[in-house]
């Protein structure tokens, strides 16, 4: 279930929102400060947060800033502001979107799924991805690895993509299925799990000890981040 963070300031709000969040299947994290979602964001790793602009404790374009130094979480700034200045700051923050005050709680529900699309689907720019000794080329559809081709099948290259794209991030099994299926059906997350299965027989050494596709407790899988002597 993908994680999302509110930082927003006015309970009903965020009431609202969590209630339309959660009726749409994504899990559900608060904080009602700047500060204090920065720490929620540090310790909880989200898949997104929903960033109120005006926060006591830190300004949600501070909150913004700090988060993109450090990492690419998406973004979507909730503003009462209306000037556009104050947009077109949150989007030269690397916000990925933002929503104008008074919004209608299904139209935040919406953009989050579309946020979420992009971020997984997105691959880097270059055509031939390369971590640890696997070469994946996007454009042929292969993996070498080692300089062995793999033979995987569509839905496993898809999986190995969205996730080789960005070594270390976390990917819930829902965004894994959207990724590899193009559209994520409630209930069937767990097919995921038999995708992984067959990818790791492939690929792994040893499939109960990997070395490219973790295991993330409670959220999904990731693949390894490249470590220094690679
Ligand atoms: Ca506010």
């Amino acid at each position: 279930m993908p994680k999302i963070l509110i930082v927003e300031d006015e309970p009903e709000l965020v009431k609202v929102l969590r209630s339309y969040l959660e009726k749409s299947n994504f899990e559900v994290i608060t904080a009602y400060r700047g500060d204090s979602g920065l720490t929620a964001w540090e310790q909880q790793n989200p898949d997104l947060v929903l960033l109120d602009l005006n926060l006591p404790g830190m300004d949600g374009l501070d909150v913004a800033r700090e988060i993109r130094r450090k990492a690419d979480t998406p973004i979507i700034m909730l503003t009462a502001r209306v000037e556009e200045m104050d947009q077109l700051i949150g989007l030269e923050l690397g916000a990925d979107d933002y929503i104008t005050k008074p919004y209608s709680p299904r139209l935040v529900v919406a953009k989050v799924r579309a946020v979420l699309r992009r971020s997984v689907a997105e691959p880097i720019p270059s055509q031939v991805l390369n971590v640890l000794d696997l070469e994946i080329d996007l454009d042929a559809h292969t993996v070498h690895q080692a300089g062995k081709l793999v033979d995987l099948t569509p839905t496993e290259f898809d999986l190995l993509v969205a996730m080789a794209s960005q070594p270390g991030r976390a990917y819930a099994r829902m965004q894994l299925l959207e990724a590899s299926q193009g559209a994520a059906y409630e209930g069937y997350e767990r097919t995921i799990d038999a995708h992984i299965k067959n990818l790791r027989a492939k690929l792994e050494v040893d499939p109960k000890n990997p070395k490219y596709i973790e295991t993330v407790f409670g959220v999904g899988y990731r693949f390894a981040r490249k470590t220094s002597g690679d």
